[in-house]
């Protein structure tokens, strides 16, 4: 099945009960916190994950996957596996916002830092 490109508005809903509004616009913007959550969201994709015969598969067309099989073989629904496809992706993107994030604001701290300094004057 070929991932369409997605132009509407997808609401996510958590293992845990939080709601999360995925929109085309959002991406990049950091709606997983960290791969933690993404592990937590997915709990039951990493549990199959740890049967794949590679360690850093990424269950795409690897032989002995674990999460292939599961799909193959229908406990896992296609829809979910795509999400997490998509959502491992975007979180990978994440990252790097993140840290693009974290460099401006300590650019941030540094003018206010600045600012207040000579307010002092
Ligand atoms: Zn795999």
């Amino acid at each position: 099945m070929m991932l369409k490109h997605k132009t509407h508005r997808e609401l996510l809903t958590l293992p845990c009960g939080a709601m999360v509004i995925d929109t085309p616009g959002m991406r990049g913007l950091g709606m997983w916190d960290s791969a933690e959550e993404l592990e937590k969201a997915f709990s039951d994709i990493e549990l199959l994950a740890v049967s794949c015969r590679f360690k850093n598969c990424t269950h795409t067309n690897e032989p002995g996957c674990a999460v292939n099989a599961a799909l193959a073989d229908g406990p896992l629904s296609a829809e979910r596996g795509q999400s997490y496809q998509k959502l491992q992706t975007e979180n990978a993107y994440a990252e790097d916002a993140k840290s693009y994030l974290a460099a401006k604001e300590k650019k941030f701290k540094e003018i206010s830092k600045t600012n207040k300094l000579n307010r002092k004057r």
